[in-house]
């Protein structure tokens, strides 16, 4: 899934518990690994070496498409934080912080998969094959339509959940 769904996921819910962060910011990070058990359609990683990938290691070859990558996960990221930064002054103004603190714990799992594909921290294991183990293999490879739509509905669904909560 994107990270700027995983970001607004995260700012929604930390949110929602401005008060109690101590609550809101471990859910924004689990709910990573709860979006991701949804059908979706991720984006490729170009540089990404397909044969290190299937043997569990990450290594992303230099050159072109690295630069692509950088760019396009970049833009991902910085889309989300955006958005989140204008949330924030509806949701809940004043504790930009907390929510885009949530925001990145909603999308860091994908980054710690990256670290743990290159460092192989042992304490990252767990999470890592938590990580994979939930997401889905339902994957819209063939449907741009559905891909996007899913994720924008999803997005939709929680940001209405959120205004007819509060
Ligand atoms: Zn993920």
């Amino acid at each position: 899934m994107t990270l700027t769904t995983h970001g607004i996921a995260g700012a929604l819910i930390s949110g929602a518990l401005i008060h109690q962060p101590l609550i809101g910011l471990p859910l924004a990070f689990a709910s990573h690994f709860l979006l991701d058990a949804f059908p979706h359609r991720d984006y490729k990683i170009l540089s990404l070496d397909e044969s290190a990938a299937g043997s569990g290691v990450i290594v992303m070859n230099r050159g072109r498409n690295f630069t692509l990558d950088l760019m396009r996960i970049g833009f991902d990221g910085l889309l989300g934080l955006s958005i989140i930064w204008g949330l924030n002054s509806v949701v809940s103004p004043g504790s930009l912080y907390i929510v885009v603190l949530g925001g990145i714990l909603g999308m860091a799992p994908d980054a710690l998969q990256f670290v743990y594909g290159k460092y192989r921290f042992k304490f990252l294991a767990p999470i890592q094959s938590f990580h994979s183990h939930i997401h889905t293999d339902i994957r819209f490879k063939n449907s741009l339509l559905w891909g996007v739509g899913s994720q924008l509905l999803l997005v939709l669904v929680m940001s209405f959940f959120w205004w007819w909560y509060f």
